[in-house]
Formats: structure tokens, sequence, C-alpha cells
């Protein structure tokens, strides 16, 4: 029998032997949009053409996400499948930590962000460990950023976007993030190489950042 786990008013356990992390393939397996392939490169594609995929580029990642991690001591669950609001759900029964919602952005920029649920004060932590290891993992730019369902009065803009994917995780645990590492259709071409070439990059880094988030939560848990 394992020692119970002390859960401080963040809800962080501290001794937890190996915390679960829940990588979400956001796109893939949503009812009713079975199709759906996130952004395409060249934008527009059809399918019989050359392109690359968003769920591809992201499949790729987690897969090295989630190697890493598993070196790092955490458990790791990888989900494709169901709406949203039950991958949160699931999530959440699994007693899981962490929950990333994972994209590749689309609209030609140069750089990578980290949102977290600007309520959550883990996820800020968690948010900007993740942007630390993701800017020494590429040579963009790369920032944490919080989101909320109206960031800054701009509909639809990036923030709230970002929020309606992890809207119902806080304060559920797990702590959410959603993890836009760079764009599928950056104008800068080495961008665009390396997001097509090395995505496991991009995991590696995620799950670096993860590891050292968590390790400063608990930290200031105990
Ligand atoms: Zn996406």
């Amino acid at each position: 029998m394992s020692a119970p786990h002390v859960v401080n008013g963040a809800g962080i356990q501290v001794g937890a032997p190996r915390p679960l992390a829940v990588l979400d393939i956001q796109h893939r397996g949503k009812p009713g949009k079975w199709a759906d392939r996130g952004a395409t490169y060249p934008p527009g594609a059809r399918l019989q053409d050359p392109h690359i995929e968003e769920v591809d580029l992201t499949h790729r990642y987690v897969l090295a996400a989630d190697r890493t991690l598993r070196l790092a001591g955490f458990n790791v669950a990888v989900i494709a499948d169901g709406a949203y609001r039950d991958r949160w759900q699931r999530s959440h029964d699994y007693g899981a930590a962490v929950h990333v919602a994972c994209h590749v952005d689309s609209g030609g920029a140069n750089r990578g962000s980290v949102l977290y649920d600007r309520r959550s004060p883990n996820g800020r932590v968690l948010a900007d460990a993740v942007a630390d290891a993701l800017g020494r993992a590429v040579p963009w730019p790369v920032a944490a950023a919080s989101c909320g369902p109206d960031t800054n009065g701009v509909p639809g803009d990036e923030g709230e976007r970002g929020f309606s994917v992890i809207a119902g995780l806080y304060p559920l645990r797990p702590t959410g993030l959603v993890y836009e590492p760079g764009f599928i259709d950056s104008r800068n071409d080495q961008h665009r190489a390396l997001l097509a070439e090395r995505p496991e990059l991009l995991g590696v880094a995620l799950a670096r950042g993860i590891a050292a988030g968590w390790a400063r939560l608990v930290a200031n848990a105990s």
C-alpha cells in the first residue's frame, strides 16, 4: 500500500510517484467532423495533392513527447477522439496532472505560443516552463500567454480560440495548456521546413517543459 498523497491548496499531489500527462491530438476524432485534419500546407490543398496536415505533425510530436515524458518519470495517455468536453472529463477521471491540447498553428507567422487559462496559477507556471523549453529548441520567438473568454475584446482572436479548447478543465484538475509550437504555413522557409521535417523537436521541448514546470509546482507545494 502506498502512502496517501498530500494535496495542497493548489491541488498539487506532493509525492505522487508518476504524475499523468494527457496529450490530446486535437481536431482528430471529433464526432461529426471525422475528416477534420486541422490546418494544411499549402492551404486548401486537395486530398490527392501533396500537402502537409496539422494532425500528422501533431501526431509525430506527440509521440516524441510521450517517450520523453515517460523517461522523465511521467505516465502518459494520448487521446484523439471524442468531443472536447468529453476529453476534459476523461482527463479528470484519469486523475491527470496536465492536459495539453496539441495543435500546429496557421496564419503565416514566425512564432510559437503556449496558452493557459488565466484563472489558473499552475497553468501559468507550466506554460512559462514549456515556452522556455520550446524557445531553446527552435529559432523563432516563443511566448506563454493567458487566455480567457474575452482575452482582449477581439472576437475569435487567438486567446479566445485557445480558451475554447481548454475552457472546461478549470477548476477541475488537470491543469490545461494549449500548445501551438509553430505555424504550418509560416512565411519563414526555415520555420516551415523544421516543422515538416523535424516535428519531434517540438515534442521533446513540450515534455522537457512539462517536467521542469511540474518540478517547480511540486517544489512550491512542499
Ligand atoms: Zn489546430
